[in-house]
């Protein structure tokens, strides 16, 4: 990504915490960023109008200008937004990733030393889900039960595909799944991209193809394709040297390929892999899967490193280079606008956007500063201390 010395980012304050962490993430990022390089560098922020307060004074939750701004800008930054409730709305934020196809949704979970978990070894957790963002049956197309659509729908697979599954009937509510190759390679894709530029030699693509052999399995299939392209050894090529050699030779090939640079890949099935991830974190390292499954495992993942209030996300098409960058909880109701909130998630968020345009510097900057910060026990109430928002993010930047 070419990114100017004065790039303007556009950013979306987010509702709820919104007024809470988006001006603390923007003072920090500003200050990294002229520590990092002496002024030479400069964001020049754009506050574009969404959510409730859009709708509120504009008449429309996801304005027509923020639509074009994010058009125009390759990368932006978001709070979050709260999804109204009721007939006929899609999610913003699923609005926002179909907009402008953001197929990748990467989560890296990291631990914080000093942060509270319900696990005994947090610090073995140290993964990066990559999860497809598009696909699957969060596409949304859903028709309820008893409706036209959906009674037409049954009739026609009943008549025509034979298909005749118990309460299979007018008052069953019917989704689709789609997956598609397309969609599931540029994913793997862009996971192999991320584990050789940032040097993991694991890649595990979670499925559960056992059941839905033709999509998940489709997804597990293609995967293996993609591991094709780059230089990989297989959990397959392993199981082949294993039942020719014997476990010792299968063993030895395996050290032989990472030992020579290459990307161990397997696969594991979904709730396996939500079992294994507890028992032994540390054998994972970029994980590559659905949207469903990468819904839950990624929180499951967050929640073992001290919860969605320290986890960051964004939402990626790595062949357009358009990104947004958000905080991966929700707008927190029960303490919005009465700055107790913790910035972190949109914090790292920004330290992704950051890595994401090639400035480095600035990013690490924020990452020791935030390390050093939380270890020292200075944290917001939902990691068992006292500051305020304003607090922390003072002490945050007294850690540059
Ligand atoms: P939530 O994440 O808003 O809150 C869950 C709990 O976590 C609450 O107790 C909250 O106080 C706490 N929490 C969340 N963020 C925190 C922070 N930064 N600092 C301290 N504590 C924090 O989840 P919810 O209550 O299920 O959802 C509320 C709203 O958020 C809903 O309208 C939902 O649609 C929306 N939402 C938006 C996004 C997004 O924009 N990406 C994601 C999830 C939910």
């Amino acid at each position: 990504l070419s990114v100017p010395n004065q790039p303007t980012i556009p950013y979306i304050i987010g509702d709820g915490v919104g007024v809470d962490i988006s001006p603390a993430m923007i003072d920090i990022v500003d200050t990294a960023v002229l520590k990092a390089y002496d002024g030479e560098k400069k964001i020049e922020w754009q506050e574009l109008a969404a959510g409730q307060e859009a709708f509120q004074t504009l008449g429309d939750y996801l304005p027509k200008e923020t639509l074009t701004a994010l058009t125009e800008n390759l990368v932006a930054i978001k709070g979050p937004l709260m999804t109204p409730v009721g007939e006929g709305f899609r999610s913003l934020n699923v609005t926002l990733r179909q907009s402008f196809d953001l197929f990748a949704n990467v989560r890296p979970i990291t631990y914080f030393t000093g942060v509270e978990s319900p696990v005994k070894h947090p610090e073995k957790v140290q993964m990066t889900v990559f999860r497809e963002n598009t696909e699957d049956i969060y596409a949304g197309i859903e028709f309820e039960s008893e409706s036209p659509r959906a009674l037409a729908l049954i009739e026609r697979l009943k008549t025509e595909f034979g298909i005749d599954k118990i309460r299979f009937d007018k008052t069953s509510a019917i989704g689709i799944k789609p997956v598609s190759p397309e969609g599931s390679k540029r994913l793997v894709r862009a996971a192999f991209e991320y584990a050789i530029a940032n040097g993991k030699n694991r890649l595990t693509l979670v499925h559960k193809g056992n059941i839905m052999k033709f999509t998940e399995g489709g997804f597990k299939k293609w995967g293996y394709e993609v591991a094709q392209e780059y230089p990989t050894f297989t959990v397959n090529t392993f199981n082949q040297i294993k039942a020719d050699e014997g476990l010792d030779a299968a063993i030895a090939a395996k050290e032989k390929a990472l030992a020579d640079g290459k990307i161990y890949v397997d696969d594991a099935i979904a709730d396996n892999f939500l079992q294994q991830i507890l028992i032994k974190p540390e054998q994972y390292q970029v994980v590559a899967t659905l949207n469903l499954n990468g819904d839950y495992i990624s929180d499951a993942l967050a929640a073992q490193v001290g919860g969605i209030g320290i986890s960051p996300g964004a939402n990626i098409n790595f062949e357009t280079g358009h990104a947004i960058f958000e905080a991966t909880h929700g707008t927190a109701p029960d303490i919005a606008g009465l700055g107790l909130a913790n910035p972190s998630s949109l914090l790292l968020s920004s330290v992704m956007m950051l890595e994401f345009m090639g400035w480095l510097d600035a990013a690490s900057l924020i990452k020791r500063a935030l390390s050093k910060t939380i270890a020292d026990g200075h944290t917001t109430r939902d990691l068992g201390g006292t500051l305020t928002t304003a607090e922390f993010t003072a002490a945050i930047i007294a850690n540059f």
